[in-house]
């Protein structure tokens, strides 16, 4: 089916409005605390090489746990199946930086996009390779085509300065044996991937990679259409912590957010569409941005169920 997309993200706009007060952006790190949540963006970009935006598609924001993708994408790329020892992947039905699960299951994370999953394979990247942060930007920047993608130090210091619960959840994987990296070493690492700054063009063009399903190298890393399919799966089941289900219920696509305020979705073979609104719900997901996907997987009637 042919759908006037541009339309269609204009008229969700004005219908989403009512929404634009709604919630609280992420201010428990305090260089986002700094940033205007009165902000909105979207863009959409499909398998045949269109491309749809309204608002501030191009403005740079915080992609925070959508790095946990491209890191997931890259571990699945080095170790293949072997990455699930020390990871699963069940939806956790806890929030993001819930410690008590991890302690009842002897510290192996429930998926790798709660936090402390997150940690064990950025713990698995830094064994993996020498320089884990180098080659970290160098995936992202060949996925969504810009050079200049790259850390904010200022946001992963702040993060690193006020991260008690992320510190204790990587002391917790290190007491279990989990991790093997320096705990110091793992956290910044992953708080530089958090860090990392893109717009709703940029990420909706690298999440084009997992939505067309053709095997695909960036960077030397390679995932074959299967694995593709799993990277989706894991998305679909456990990509908004305590709020997967509702989101497979409104939505019904695959996405990752993060509380930087961006969502990012992929209706497989069809289009990935990045959304921002820094203004979060209570389960660190943006209002709008939900709101937003809801409005496009009704209007068009496409979801992958
Ligand atoms: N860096 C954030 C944290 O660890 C990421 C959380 C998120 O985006 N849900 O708390």
């Amino acid at each position: 089916m042919d759908y006037n997309y541009q339309k269609i993200l204009e008229d969700i706009y004005k219908e989403i409005l009512p929404y634009a007060e709604k919630g609280k952006h992420a201010d428990y790190i305090p260089a986002l605390a700094k940033v205007n949540p009165d902000q909105f963006g979207i863009c959409l970009e499909t398998v045949t090489g269109e491309s749809y935006e309204y608002m501030q598609a191009d403005t740079r924001f915080s992609i925070q746990s959508i790095a946990k993708v491209f890191a997931l994408a890259m571990g699945l790329s080095l170790k293949g199946e072997a990455l699930w020892k020390n990871v699963g992947k069940e939806p956790s039905g806890t929030a993001f930086n819930s410690l008590v699960q991890l302690e009842m299951e002897k510290g192996i994370p429930r998926n790798p996009f709660i936090n402390a999953g997150a940690i064990v394979v950025a713990d698995l990247l830094l064994t993996e390779l020498d320089d884990a942060e180098g080659e970290f930007l160098r995936f992202v920047r060949e996925l969504c085509g810009c050079d200049d993608v790259g850390y904010n130090m200022e946001v992963a210091l702040s993060e690193r300065e006020t991260g008690y619960l992320n510190a204790a959840i990587a002391n917790m994987l290190k007491y279990h044996g989990t991790i093997e990296n320096d705990i110091e070493r793992v956290l910044m690492f992953y708080f530089k991937m958090c860090s990392v700054e893109m717009s709703c063009r940029e990420l909706a063009k690298a999440f084009l990679a997992f939505t067309n399903y053709a095997p695909f190298e960036y960077a030397g890393y390679k995932l074959s259409r299967s694995r593709i399919k799993r990277l989706n799966a894991v998305m679909q089941t456990c990509g908004f912590y305590d709020e997967a289900g509702e989101f497979s219920y409104l939505v019904g696509l695959p996405g990752k957010s993060g509380v930087g305020g961006g969502i990012i979705a992929v209706c497989p073979h069809r289009y990935s569409v990045a959304v921002w609104s820094p203004r979060l719900n209570s389960k660190g997901n943006s209002v709008m941005g939900m709101k937003a996907l809801e409005l496009l997987t009704t209007y068009t009637e496409e979801s992958i169920f």
